[in-house]
């Protein structure tokens, strides 16, 4: 098994983020937790993302000759929407 900077195996490490010893492979940076803690950051930045993405695309969609049709009260919303999912991340 092998997730972000940790491996499976027998060796005595020191987690380069917490500090904490554990036994992982010869090359492991950090431990398991640290690790899975990382890789869920990602997916959820990854998720945020694509929520901005979407809401672009949406915009797009409606616009003509490259004007977007979303009235501003709408778009102070996705700011919202966006803050909070950046809050969420940090
Ligand atoms: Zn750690």
């Amino acid at each position: 098994m092998k997730i972000g900077g940790y491996g499976d195996g027998d060796y005595f490490g020191v987690c380069y983020w917490c500090g904490t010893e554990f036994t992982g492979d010869k090359r492991a940076t950090q431990c398991l937790e640290c690790a899975v803690n990382e890789a869920n950051k990602d997916r959820k930045e990854l998720s945020v993302l694509r929520g901005i993405v979407e809401f672009v695309l949406e915009a797009d969609e409606g616009g003509t000759g490259g004007t977007y049709n979303h009235c501003t009260s709408c778009v102070f919303d996705l700011i919202d929407r966006v803050e909070d999912m950046l809050k969420e991340i940090k």
